[in-house]
């Protein structure tokens, strides 16, 4: 067989968990609420070619997120997008830093490009102290320093104060501030992307508007580093059924306002019962929670009940992210919860 290139040869491909299930709560997906009417084959035409800037899309983004389409590049989800950034930066040997836990996309596109990931360690309860995060951009100056806020596994938000600390302090290196989450707890900063050259923000459509399927997100930035970012996009990266439906959707945003709120009361209701249940949970601004369990085995006696749910291995102990679900969901995955306990009792 040909040999791979040395740094992509040393890693593990990315298989995505495939058993049956009746409750998935393992990916942080929402609810198809934005486009319950579907789509008219007529709203687009598949034989020719997408547009290959997203110009509509970007313009009904900008609405939504407080910008201009000038500073929106969109992407095949922010995943390509993140990918696109560490690509344009990042050569062999250069390096990136982020705290830990954090989003292991990041680890794996720095591998790709043979940069250097270094982690930096979250407190005992997962809270961040950004002077670490700050000493260590200042220390190894990398070229990239990533924060995912709310943060992806723990849910831990960072405060507004530390991210413009982290920026007014590290002014040598791109800083991707990772807002998947923050639809849900309104705690962004992407009113500051013209105050500070080196910001990047990422947003998605997979997790509030629930639109995880179509892949669609946006890096928003000054409108100089946009366009510098482009030269690394590949011409028509999102789909022309992608681009359709997510117009259709963002033209509901008020939907997305009432179903953030929903689901951050459904995440106090879950988090309660849980610590009524003896579980460590920790504070989340996100549609998942992050817990320490009595019981062990928990992802595999929920699994083999039909519950999806994420394990994290991380420093040798073991933690669980779960989605916040629907009502009905969140009942069924509390009830066998309930039915493992009392089995273990008995
Ligand atoms: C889900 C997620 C993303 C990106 O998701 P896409 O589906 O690629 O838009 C980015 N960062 C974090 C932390 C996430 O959890």
């Amino acid at each position: 067989m040909i040999k791979l290139k040395p740094s992509v040869e040393k890693l593990n491909a990315y298989f995505v968990n495939d058993v049956p299930y009746k409750v998935k709560l393992d990916a942080n997906e929402g609810s198809n609420y934005l486009l319950q009417g579907g789509l008219n084959i007529e709203d687009f035409n598949p034989n020719l070619y997408p547009d290959s800037d997203s110009k509509l899309l970007r313009e009904k983004m900008a609405l939504y997120y407080g910008c201009n389409p000038e500073n929106i590049l969109a992407g095949n989800g922010s995943s390509e997008l993140i990918n696109m950034v560490i690509n344009a930066y990042c050569e062999k040997g250069d390096k990136v830093t982020s705290f830990v836990p954090s989003f292991s996309m990041y680890q794996t596109y720095c591998d790709l490009c043979g940069a250097e990931y270094e982690g930096v360690e979250t407190e005992k309860d997962f809270s961040q102290n950004i002077d670490k995060l700050i000493d260590k951009s200042l220390e190894i100056n990398p070229k990239i320093v990533i924060l995912c806020t709310p943060n992806n596994p723990t849910g831990y938000v960072t405060a507004k104060q530390d991210i413009i600390k982290l920026l007014d302090n590290v002014k040598d290196s791109i800083i991707i501030i990772d807002e998947a989450y923050v639809d849900f707890c309104e705690n962004s900063i992407v009113n500051l992307i013209n105050n500070y050259e080196q910001l990047i923000v990422m947003r998605t459509l997979s997790k509030a508007f629930g639109l995880a399927g179509l892949r669609v997100g946006a890096m928003i930035a000054n409108e100089d580093l946009v366009r510098q970012i482009w030269k690394v996009k590949v011409p028509y990266n999102i789909n022309i059924l992608s681009q359709c439906a997510a117009v259709k959707s963002l033209e509901n945003i008020n939907l997305v306002n009432l179903y953030t709120k929903e689901v951050a009361i459904l995440r106090e209701e879950l988090m309660n019962n849980l610590k009524k249940l003896n579980f460590t949970v920790y504070d989340s601004g996100s549609n998942f929670i992050f817990i320490k369990s009595p019981v062990d085995n928990l992802y595999e006696k929920l699994m083999i009940c039909g519950v999806l749910i994420r394990k994290i291995n991380y420093n040798s102990d073991i933690y669980y992210r779960i989605t916040v679900g629907t009502k009905e969901e969140n009942e069924i995955l509390l009830t066998e919860i309930k039915n493992i306990i009392s089995g273990e009792i008995v």
